[in-house]
């Protein structure tokens, strides 16, 4: 059998544990793929997933800082790539190109089933406006917190982000307000880092008095990325969580979108705990 070829897009790529993750589940799954990294310039993402898709490409996600981008790009949209305005998964259909969004899906996955954190009736601080924060405020709104406080370096994106939500939120019977980043406002039961400032080295972009106390400071980075983040987060009292739970649970249902078959993310996401661990360690 040929195996068919996926990628994961994006700048950067290289630290992405995404082709280790999609290869294993490959494996568990028995299904005949290949995943590669595929670093497209900043001004050349449509030429990179055309040129991926012209040579025998099937799909791909997509990662900073092009999941917006991607969104345009596609022919049809899944409703919540729709409600974003931005995917992170992309399947070639022929020549038409399909994008969904699973970011949303990996995250409260993570934190409800994985963690055991409630978000129903609790308050949540979203920080971040690009495309991830896009991809999971949805299905955050969904699971019916008290509110959903979005802060962001560059307003206006996350009064554009409140501005697409503002409807699900009322149906949702959610309180969603954009806030400035310096003043988040105090004692969220969740904080969601959905900022790429630690990949840059920058600090951390709230002040310590928005983390309640025995409460959940969830960040989307992994590995030694997320390190200040949750150090941040421990002093100060909080439950840090990383990323690496989302991006499993978010490739499990990218997985199961270009497939049809369901892998199983528990078990592979303990197995790359312990590869980041052994690799910390080395
Ligand atoms: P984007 O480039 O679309 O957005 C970046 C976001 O980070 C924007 O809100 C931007 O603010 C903010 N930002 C960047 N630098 C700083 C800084 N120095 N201080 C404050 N804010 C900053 O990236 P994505 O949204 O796609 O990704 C964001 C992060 O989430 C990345 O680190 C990514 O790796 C991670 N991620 C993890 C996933 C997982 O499965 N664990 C899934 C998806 C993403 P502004 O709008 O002002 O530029």
């Amino acid at each position: 059998m040929t195996a068919e070829r996926y990628a994961v897009v994006g700048q950067p790529v290289a630290h992405s544990r995404s082709p280790w993750i999609h290869a294993r589940f490959a494996e568990l799954t028995g299904q005949a793929i290949t995943y590669e990294r595929l670093p497209a310039p900043l001004d050349g993402f449509a030429a990179t997933v055309g040129a991926f898709r012209d040579a025998g490409g099937r799909g791909c996600n997509v990662t900073l800082p092009f999941k917006f981008e991607a969104a345009r790009l596609a022919d049809e949209l899944s409703p919540r790539a729709q409600l974003a305005g931005a995917c992170n998964t992309l399947r070639f259909d022929g020549a038409r190109v399909i994008g969904d969004n699973t970011d949303g899906v990996g995250l409260v996955c993570d934190i409800v089933q994985q963690a055991g954190v409630a978000i129903a009736g609790q308050r949540v601080l979203l920080v971040g406006a690009g495309g991830a924060a896009a991809g999971v405020l949805g299905p955050l709104l969904e699971q019916r917190p008290a509110e959903v406080v979005v802060a962001n370096r560059t307003r206006d994106k996350a009064e554009a982000l409140r501005a697409q939500h503002a409807a699900l939120a009322t149906r949702c019977g959610v309180r969603l307000q954009v806030v400035p980043l310096d003043r988040p406002g105090t004692a969220f039961d969740i904080v969601v880092n959905a900022t790429a400032a630690s990949l840059a080295g920058g600090a951390i972009p709230v002040p310590a008095d928005a983390l309640r106390s025995g409460k959940l400071a969830y960040d989307m980075m992994y590995g030694a990325a997320a390190a200040p983040f949750l150090a941040w987060a421990q002093a100060h009292g909080a439950i840090g969580r990383d990323g690496l739970g989302m991006l499993v649970e978010q490739a499990a249902e990218s997985f199961f979108l270009w497939r049809g078959v369901r892998p199983p993310a528990g078990p592979v996401l303990a197995e790359l705990r312990a590869l980041l661990a052994a690799e910390g360690a080395a």
